[in-house]
């Protein structure tokens, strides 16, 4: 069997949802749990893009061991070098430089010719090169491009040092046995080929990212580029739990295996959503709520005498265990540390000591805190609570609501040493609570989107809070974990509140790439 290298892109291509904006330390934890899911690649970031951007992707280098740590790179000096600079210091560092090879691209993005194009192409990669030994090439939007040339591209970059070339299906065009002899063209053609890997980036905008990729495989690709829920550009991009599971489950087919972990899929996927603010659809393949429930007659008939009959995939393969009842208010610190190691989080002392507060507060209203309800107030207490970034914090908060009468809040933040408070009344109680956050802070903010999530599937469970919201061009995500989910979201819309006002700070020093970013 071949080895299929997983390149994890959730936090590059994924982060480049509206909104979903990371900070460091969320970048930090999710790569912490990409390598356990024992991904080859993580593509941290695209360190040109902002100063936030630049830091995250520093953090992730210096911090995850085992998987290679990749920056992207648009072919210009100041983002190789800066990418390099981010990734410097990495156990496995990779650059990733990409240009568009489509005349679309070329001509319309960057007014140039095929062989102006290519020119520029291969002096960045020989910059890149020349700090750092693993280089990976992209050629941007490479399913609408002329094949002649792209073979050129191909041989050119590889013969300059290249170690991995990706043909991205940028837009999400192509479909799968055309882009599948597309990867056999370059395999046959390009005379240096054997000397890479050869890597391939689809998006689903057809719903055709999963199969373009399984198909490029079959004809030679050795690398696929994905994204944890299939999160990325627009319709996203080929999700990794979708192929890692398709090769896993379908061997007997393929013939190749990967090194991913998957019994950390589930909680993977979790984390991603969460911090991402994206939830996963209930009937998504494999990470969907509803994967793995069999409602007919028939078929729970047959589950119960045979799993097989209907299952085709283990829950527990992917991570999916019943809930372990784990620790109560009367569990010390000593078993919530222990608890903590065991999932896998490594916290300083404030950080803990945050922590533990806040699990004395869930567990005195729940009585049993379940291992869900444990990554939630992680989450929550050091992404929410211990960020830089954060301006406002929720003292208390109070409702007047009943028949007929207009829901009243009071609620009182705190910034800094200072207490402040505020008055007002809304359509309902949670409305009546941003409005007197709205107050306090000084500003509008236009409520995007507002969901509310049970953690586990028990009454007494805590709910999660994300709130989308938006002011002068900025977009912000906020969470917020409690038992009560007035609390939940009053938190979440502070912590929204907070980034916006980052965001807006950070605003005058940065400069955005001029041509956006789609590969
Ligand atoms: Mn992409």
């Amino acid at each position: 069997m071949e080895k299929i290298y997983v390149f994890d892109t959730t936090l590059r291509d994924g982060e480049q949802i509206p909104g979903a904006c990371l900070n460091p330390r969320e970048k930090l934890e999710i790569a912490l749990q990409l390598a356990r899911l024992n991904v080859d690649c993580i593509e941290a970031g695209f360190p040109i893009s902002s100063p936030g951007d630049f830091e995250a992707v520093k953090g992730v280098a210096e911090r995850v061991k085992g998987p290679t740590i990749v920056a992207l790179a648009r072919a210009v000096r100041k983002d190789v070098e800066t990418a390099w600079e981010a990734i410097k210091k990495a156990e496995r560092p990779r650059i990733h430089v990409f240009l568009g090879t489509s005349d679309v691209h070329i001509q319309k993005k960057f007014g140039l010719d095929r062989d102006k194009a290519l020119e520029r192409g291969l002096e960045a990669l020989k910059l890149a090169k020349s700090l750092c030994p693993d280089v990976e090439y992209s050629t941007e939007d490479a399913s609408r491009t002329d094949r002649e040339y792209l073979a050129r591209v191909v041989e050119q970059v590889i013969a300059a040092g290249a170690t991995v070339v990706n043909i991205p299906d940028t837009v999400g065009y192509a479909v799968p046995q055309q882009f599948g002899r597309l990867i056999a063209y370059l395999m046959e053609t390009v005379s240096n080929i054997d000397q890479v890997t050869l890597s391939v980036h689809c998006h689903n905008d057809l719903g055709l990212a999963t199969a373009n990729t399984l198909s490029a495989l079959e004809n030679g690709a050795r690398q696929v580029e994905c994204t944890m829920n299939g999160l990325g550009e627009r319709a996203g991009n080929a999700s990794l739990e979708e192929i890692v599971m398709a090769v896993r489950t379908r061997k007997d087919y393929f013939n190749f295996f990967t090194e991913v972990n998957t019994p950390e899929i589930m909680r993977t996927s979790n984390l991603v959503s969460r911090l991402m603010g994206m939830p996963v659809q209930a009937n998504k393949a494999i990470v969907g709520a509803n994967a793995f429930a069999h409602s007919s007659g028939i078929h729970q008939d047959g589950i119960l005498k045979d799993r097989a009959t209907y299952e085709i995939i283990r829950p527990e393969d992917l991570g999916i265990v019943e809930h372990e009842m784990v620790l109560t208010a009367r569990s010390g610190r000593h078993a919530l540390k222990d608890k903590l190691l065991k999932m896998g989080y490594d916290l300083n002392k404030d950080e803990f000591e945050v922590v533990y507060d806040h699990f004395l507060e869930v567990a005195d209203k729940k009585k049993r805190v379940y291992d869900e309800d444990v990554d939630i107030i992680v989450q929550d207490v050091i992404f929410a609570h211990l960020d830089g970034s954060k301006l406002f914090s929720l003292e208390s908060y109070s409702i007047k609501t009943g028949n007929g009468d207009a829901p009243e809040a009071r609620v009182r933040l705190r910034r800094k040493e200072v207490i402040l408070e505020a008055s007002d009344q809304g359509d309902g109680p949670i409305d009546a609570i941003f409005k007197a956050i709205d107050k306090i802070v000084g500003a509008f903010h236009k409520l995007e989107d507002f969901q509310v999530k049970a953690v586990t599937e028990t009454k007494e469970a805590m709910g999660v809070a994300t709130v989308r919201v938006s002011r002068e061009g900025h977009r912000a995500l906020g969470r917020g974990s409690s038992t009560d989910i007035l609390r939940a979201s009053a938190k979440a819309y502070v912590e929204a509140i907070n980034r916006i006002h980052y965001l807006l700070q950070r605003d005058s020093d940065t400069d955005q790439p001029e041509n956006g970013l789609a590969l």
